[in-house]
């Protein structure tokens, strides 16, 4: 009989637990404060300590009244770029067993997406879930090499700015250049002609990619923090498989999005084209959930052509796919309001359980 230790034990039953629950999971993260902002005395944030909601609760403060929710999983300051990796290391991997795998970040700016997505570049304990993902799919896709699988990798890295498809990779700037989303004929992939795709044999290569990536990638100026990104940032991997002893075949997919700021016009103060780039940024995460949410109710009609990132994301949500939300949250007193509407907005999506939609237009 295999002894479990308990920390094993907790996470093989929280696995399980996921398995039955279904195919979208929401996990918050709450950053630790900074120095900009307002005082720790003024915490509002805080994580409920009874057995049930340990590690999957969490608390928010507001004028007199505390607000409670659930997720999948909390992780609190503390929490390591590592032991949130550890917690998505299997979603990830089932990307190579054949499986569409796309990995959100939504919330404010400034609560820490693009950390917990990209991470800290040169700071390598610092990295984040993406260069962590990849590392963990060649490692994996090597040992596989002993059952007979041969595996073919290929990146792309686009933004979606006001609606409008950016190629990341692309040798040279063409700020004219008009990207489309083409479907296939059955329906089952997406494809943006002229994209860069580049062939990838190892996890070195994508750090190079992403620092090109991460230079061409537009950012803006608000109120709220000064680099913050006002683009969709969609890194894919597509991931073809074959045991040569078995001659089975897996085609697997990869996104990880690092979605733009979700704060409210009243918040950003913004004006102007950045008040039409506020506009555009709400619609296209107001579009995300309405897919999500017509999935859940296995609607007749999802609307996933309203909005650029639900079109080009289309075969990679719902069906067999596997969805993960990463609500982040920033514990600044002053970000009260914005955290509220994250958390409300992530424990509808944690409400949802994705079926195979009776029809896709
Ligand atoms: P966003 O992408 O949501 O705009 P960032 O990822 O840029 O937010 O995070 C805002 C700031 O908070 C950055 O300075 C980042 O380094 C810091 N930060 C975010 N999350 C963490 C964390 N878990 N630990 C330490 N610093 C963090």
């Amino acid at each position: 009989l295999q002894v479990i230790e308990g920390e094993s034990l907790r996470k093989k039953l929280h696995n399980t637990i996921l398995e039955l629950k279904g195919n979208i999971r929401v996990f918050c993260r709450v950053r630790p404060l900074l120095p900009d902002d307002g005082p720790a005395a003024d915490m509002v944030v805080s994580f409920p300590s009874s057995t049930e909601a340990l590690g999957r609760g969490i608390e928010l403060a507001q004028s007199g009244q505390k607000y409670s929710f659930s997720f999948d999983r909390v992780f609190n300051q503390e929490a390591s770029q590592e032991d949130v990796f550890t917690e998505i290391s299997q979603l990830v991997q089932s990307a190579l067993d054949g499986y569409k795998v796309c990995i959100f970040a939504y919330g404010q700016t400034g609560s820490g997406k693009t950390y917990t997505m990209v991470g800290r570049p040169g700071l390598p304990e610092l990295k984040g879930l993406i260069p962590r993902s990849l590392e963990q799919i060649f490692l994996v896709s090597q040992s596989l090499k002993d059952q007979g699988w041969k595996y073919t990798m290929q990146a792309s890295v686009l933004e979606i700015y006001n609606e409008t498809i950016r190629d990341l990779l692309a040798p040279t700037e063409n700020p004219g250049k008009k990207y489309n989303i083409i479907h296939d004929a059955n329906g089952k992939n997406t494809y943006v002609p002229d994209l860069t795709i580049v062939d990838v044999c190892g996890a070195d290569e994508i750090s190079t990619l992403l620092q090109r990536a991460a230079q061409s990638r537009s950012v803006g100026r608000t109120q709220m923090n000064e680099q913050s990104s006002r683009s969709h940032f969609v890194f894919t991997l597509r991931i073809s498989g074959i045991n040569e002893n078995t001659e089975q075949q897996v085609q697997g997919v990869l996104n990880l999005i690092d979605l733009a700021g979700s704060e409210r016009l009243s918040k950003s103060g913004a004006t102007g084209d950045r008040l039409n780039e506020t506009k555009a940024i709400n619609k296209s995460l107001s579009c995300l959930s309405d897919v999500i949410f017509a999935l859940a109710k296995k609607d007749d009609h999802v609307p996933f052509r309203n909005s650029k990132l639900t079109t080009l994301l289309q075969p990679c949500l719902g069906g067999d796919s596997k969805t993960l939300m990463f609500v982040n949250i920033s514990p600044d007193p002053t970000s009260t309001g914005e955290s509220l509407c994250s958390l409300r907005f992530a424990s509808r999506v944690n409400s949802c359980e994705i079926g195979i939609p009776r029809r896709q237009t």
